[in-house]
């Protein structure tokens, strides 16, 4: 699998998923943009690309904002000339009981997982539908898009929500070429995922141990957890994948956790 002479877009690449997805796109031949909140960890995760003989810069997009997006995507086409590949992975999680959550925390985890992934679409397909070379989408979904779980309203309605999304974007972008489709992984040891594993003890009141156990790898067939390199190479094949025979499809990496 090859993606060279290709450009790919990664928003939240400053850390865990994001950013080994952007590692192995630039280790396969793609010039990488590392956007996000924090340009700093991505100027910093494109120097080390660079210094592995990979293409990237860092661009500073807050997926909530317009007027980043469409900048941050217009910085990408000035300096690498295209976007063929964009993969809208930004993401926070809150976990709290539906009742306690705040209205502005609601509407910050929709922006951010649905808005951001709305905006950077838009922007990169103005790009592909131009050029009219096609392009390939990835949302980062969640077995979460499929599986609900306590305390994560926002979180799984918005994941569930990218599903609509990526039918829609294939839909309208398979006769331009262009395939949409959405990864969902399990339980992935990033920072995303360590801070909830006190916050779900504190609620649950029972053990860290025991929220990995008895929670979070309950349903897998080997209690192991998903890697951020499993999750970037599912993100590889579905990039390097050439025709829209693969497009509007949602693909679990997890563990066994979620079998669709
Ligand atoms: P992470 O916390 O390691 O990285 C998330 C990145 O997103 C950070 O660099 C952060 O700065 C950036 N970000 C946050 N808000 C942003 C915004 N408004 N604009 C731009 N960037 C922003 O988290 P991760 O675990 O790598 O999560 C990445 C994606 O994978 C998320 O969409 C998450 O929901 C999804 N996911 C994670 C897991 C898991 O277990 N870790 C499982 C399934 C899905």
């Amino acid at each position: 699998m090859t993606l060279e002479g290709k450009v790919a877009l990664v928003t939240g690449a400053a850390s865990g998923i994001g950013r080994r997805i952007a590692e192995v796109y630039a280790q396969h031949g793609a010039a990488v943009a590392i956007a996000d909140l924090n340009l700093d960890g991505a100027s910093a995760t494109a120097r080390e690309i660079e210094a592995a003989g990979g293409k990237a810069i860092g661009v500073k997009m807050d997926v909530t904002s317009e007027d980043d997006v469409e900048l941050g995507v217009a910085e990408v086409v000035r300096r690498f000339g295209k976007v063929d590949i964009l993969v809208s992975n930004a993401g926070i999680q809150i976990v709290k009981p539906v009742e306690e959550f705040a209205y502005d925390e609601w509407k910050k985890m929709l922006a951010i997982h649905l808005d951001g992934a709305f905006l950077t679409t838009r922007a990169c397909l103005k790009d592909m539908y131009a050029r009219g070379q096609g392009g390939a989408i990835l949302y980062m979904g969640s077995v979460h898009s499929h599986e609900a779980s306590k305390l994560k309203a926002p979180y799984v309605a918005a994941k569930h929500g990218l599903l609509g999304l990526a039918r829609v974007v294939a839909k309208e972008g398979g006769p331009k070429g262009v395939r949409a489709n959405v990864i969902c992984p399990g339980f992935v040891r990033t920072p995303l995922v360590e801070k909830q594993i006190p916050e779900q003890a504190k609620t649950f009141g029972i053990s860290e141990e025991d929220v990995v156990r008895t929670i979070m790898l309950k349903d897998t067939v080997d209690t192991e957890f998903t890697t951020v390199d499993d999750v970037a190479n599912l993100a590889l094949f579905l990039a390097a994948f050439e025709t829209n025979a693969l497009t509007g499809q949602s693909i679990t990496v997890s563990h066994g956790w979620h079998m669709q």
